[in-house]
């Protein structure tokens, strides 16, 4: 299958199933903007909640806090980018479209008469790069002045920095430390697409981990080796992850070392996660910017130093987007087409179908009331409507990887078959073994 053709499947499902839907779809949507229905509230919920407890609740080193988007200008005068987030642009004086300058489908050099405009066609048009600030500008109380300006984080970062010596103080940790953050950023990003990988707005899983100057290099690799074992942990295939070195050029400004972790998208290798080596530089910037001394003392030894910061960021929206597109399979069983999403059973929004075998003979009952047993603790759908195959494949494409019916059988003996979405294998389980059952194979 074409590579485009299986994004078009995939964001085709996500909309029929209820994952993604586009932004403000009945006007016509909105540019790069998505919006997550009920499958996907429960997938990101899931990979949230996974990443929380491996970042913060099995570890005794991270503190997790929840800044706000909203912050003081001086924030982002301070950390650089008022200055430096910026994408070189070029405009169309014609139609107005706008292109980074990097668009591959630019031809010519921007700015001069040659060059042409590669949505209207016209040539001369194209102004010569000028810098674009990616931050969205809003004002704070009731005048629009410059003095009210406010700006949607772009990173959760910053949210991080200025409160490292609140976390301190309030917890008992000591460098080497960590706090982690999941929250919204805004990017007014100007080539924005393929789906939900480049949105301008999205949610980043963030790890500040804070460590003496010296020690920089040895956490760096750690982080990087923990974060990429992690993703592998979710099943996502291991040959279609792999590190990428930041050289000279593409580092950031903070940056001394910069690895991605990047995934093979059906549009090619790309980023979805970066540890980041951010030296002392935000932290350094901050306390000459605020006046305020934001140095760590070690009272051990009675050193001061304002601690190295190895940054791990990762795009949840990104990583939702390597989940399904990993998850995303097409076979043929007996005959038919079965399209089935393989997410793992942790991460899997809906844990299991509830179907009675058909509509009868006290089936649906039994059903129901295993229905009403196994809510409480899991998410679990119930379904009567249609053909068991069809049920079967509803959730075969929710990604569902079990499926429980009440056929004849049950009635007597009181068992139920467990159908495996992966192995298509069915086992007959008791109804009072269920959750035991269940709980076993989503923990794994
Ligand atoms: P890119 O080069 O793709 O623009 P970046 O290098 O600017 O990304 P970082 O600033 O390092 O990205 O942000 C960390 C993570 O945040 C990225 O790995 C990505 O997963 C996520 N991210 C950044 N920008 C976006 C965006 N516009 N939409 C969705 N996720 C994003």
């Amino acid at each position: 299958m074409a590579n485009t053709a299986v994004m078009d499947r995939l964001v085709s499902l996500a909309k029929r199933r209820g994952f993604v839907f586009q932004s403000s779809e009945i006007y016509g949507g909105l540019g790069s903007v998505w919006d997550y229905g009920p499958l996907g509230v429960e997938l990101k919920k899931n990979l949230k909640e996974r990443w929380w407890r491996a970042m913060v609740h099995e570890r005794e080193d991270i503190e997790g806090v929840d800044a706000a988007i909203l912050m003081h200008s001086k924030v982002w005068e301070a950390s650089g980018h008022v200055a430096g987030f910026a994408d070189p642009l070029v405009d169309c004086k014609t139609c107005k479209n706008r292109f980074r300058a990097d668009d591959e489908r630019l031809k010519g050099t921007p700015g001069t008469p040659e060059a042409r405009c590669p949505v209207c066609g016209n040539q001369g048009t194209l102004t010569a790069p000028r810098l674009f600030n990616l931050m969205f500008k809003t004002f704070m109380g009731p005048v629009e002045e410059e003095a009210a300006v406010v700006y949607l984080r772009p990173e959760t970062a910053q949210g991080i920095y200025v409160n490292y010596l609140n976390v301190l103080q309030s917890s008992r940790q000591k460098v080497p430390f960590g706090i982690a953050q999941i929250g919204k950023a805004f990017r007014n990003e100007i080539t924005p697409g393929n789906f939900i990988f480049r949105t301008r707005e999205f949610e980043q899983a963030e790890m500040q981990f804070l460590v003496r100057p010296s020690e920089d290099t040895r956490w760096f690799e750690y982080w990087r080796e923990q974060r990429l074992q992690w993703h592998i942990g979710l099943g996502i295939t291991p040959a279609k992850l792999r590190f990428h070195q930041h050289g000279p050029q593409e580092l950031a400004h903070y940056a001394k070392a910069a690895f991605d972790i990047e995934y093979q998208f059906p549009f090619g290798w790309q980023e979805f996660e970066g540890i980041h080596n951010r030296t002392d530089f935000d932290l350094s910037r901050h306390q000459q910017a605020s006046g305020k001394k934001l140095e760590y003392v070690d009272t051990a030894t009675n050193q001061r130093f304002i601690p190295y910061i190895i940054e791990t960021s990762m795009g949840v929206d990104r990583l939702m987007l390597v989940v399904l597109v990993d998850g995303y399979h097409e076979e043929t069983v007996e005959g038919e087409l079965r399209v089935v999403l393989r997410l793992h059973p942790a991460l899997a929004p809906i844990k299991a179908g509830i179907f009675p075998l058909v509509n009868k003979d006290g089936m649906p009952e039994m059903a129901r009331r295993l229905y009403d047993d196994l809510h409480r603790r899991f998410t679990v759908f119930f379904d009567h409507g249609g053909s068991i195959g069809r049920r079967y494949r509803r959730q075969d494409e929710a990604g569902t990887p079990f499926g429980i019916t009440v056929d004849g059988q049950s009635l007597t003996d009181q068992t139920v078959t467990v159908r495996d979405r992966d192995t298509l294998a069915q086992a007959r389980v008791g109804a009072d073994r269920l959750v035991e059952y269940l709980r076993d194979r989503l923990e794994s």
